[in-house]
């Protein structure tokens, strides 16, 4: 874990990040891709030379990627086309297959989670090592990942001095894990969701109706559905956080600590801020660091695309 020098000089609180970045995949999914491979394995749903298909954002690709080499499993992956180009190539270059997809609403037939369950349906009729669909949003081996390691690391490694922790979700494995394993430490620990534009979970947190406004360059966070992951999630209160502060946060940063990170990172820095403001000085908050900002050179480093979209452009770049 990184202590977040500025977040805590703000706020009179210890804000820590912890630093999934320097995960062997470069990201939290790394945590969720191991689990949910090895639960196959285990349960005998795969063997070696089957394949394992998915649909992600591209942070969770890369882990499985990872984790398929080491099983000798083949990878197919489905994402969206929207998704950074430094993603998609990380993924070849680790040997899976990708297909390339619109990016459309999870209600489409054609969205890329629903498109990569029929891939592994058609392909497990005929491949004698089995074909499994890794399923990260609904299959809740994602949230154990976090119970069993994310959050048992956290209480390490604050000794135990929590009060509470913040982070954005994309399948809910990582904020449902941490919830569910802090609080079984300690049920005061306080859960806060930070979410950003476009989501719909800031509002149902908060009013219990699905809704949302504006829109996000962020990957890999923010939904409009409540997954099986999520639904276990233990939450007492949420922020939300546009991209201009998320992105503000994530170029400070660099200059302050040297540390370059993804959009959702910024979106989680910003709440733990938020949450610390709230909760007053002293207090000590934990959120994640969710991946290296490299993965995002041609976007959030990237001046034109920057303008194009409205967003700040730092001094520097
Ligand atoms: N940040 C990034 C960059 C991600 O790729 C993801 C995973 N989609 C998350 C945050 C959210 O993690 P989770 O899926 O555990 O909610």
């Amino acid at each position: 874990m990184v202590k977040l020098k500025q977040a805590s000089d703000l706020t009179g609180c210890n804000i820590y990040g912890k630093a999934e970045y320097t995960n062997p995949g470069e990201s939290v999914k790394d945590r969720a891709a191991l689990f949910i491979v090895q639960d196959a394995i285990n349960r005998k749903l795969i063997s070696k030379g089957g394949t394992i298909v998915e649909g992600t954002a591209g942070n969770t690709g890369i882990g499985l990627a990872l984790v398929c080499k080491e099983y000798d499993l083949k990878l197919k992956i489905v994402i969206p086309k929207t998704q950074s180009k430094e993603k998609k190539e990380k993924l070849k270059e680790l040997g899976a297959e990708l297909i390339e997809v619109e990016a459309v609403p999870y209600s489409d037939p054609n969205n890329y989670i629903k498109q990569s369950k029929k891939i592994a349906e058609d392909l497990n009729k005929n491949n004698k090592n089995g074909a499994y669909w890794a399923n990260q949003f609904d299959n809740t081996i994602n949230t154990d990942a976090h119970i069993k390691t994310t959050a048992r690391e956290i209480w390490i490694q604050t000794a135990g001095k929590i009060d509470a922790f913040t982070c954005a979700v994309g399948t809910g494995g990582t904020l449902s894990g941490v919830s569910l394993g802090l609080k079984e430490k300690n049920k005061n620990i306080k859960i806060a969701l930070s979410d950003p534009m476009g989501s719909s979970l800031y509002s149902y947190i908060k009013y219990k109706k699905l809704e949302n406004t504006g829109n996000s360059i962020t990957e890999g966070i923010g939904t409009g559905r409540i997954t099986k992951n999520f639904e276990k999630a233990l939450v007492d209160t949420a922020f939300q956080t546009n991209d201009t502060e998320a992105l503000n946060i994530v170029y400070d940063l660099i200059k302050t600590q040297k540390i370059i990170l993804g959009g959702s990172s910024g979106i989680n820095i910003a709440g733990a801020i938020k949450l610390g403001k709230e909760m007053g000085p002293g207090k000590t908050i934990v959120t994640i660091l969710c991946d290296h900002g490299k993965r995002y050179a041609s976007k959030i480093f990237n001046k034109d695309f920057l303008k194009s979209k409205n967003l700040p452009i730092p001094s520097w770049l």
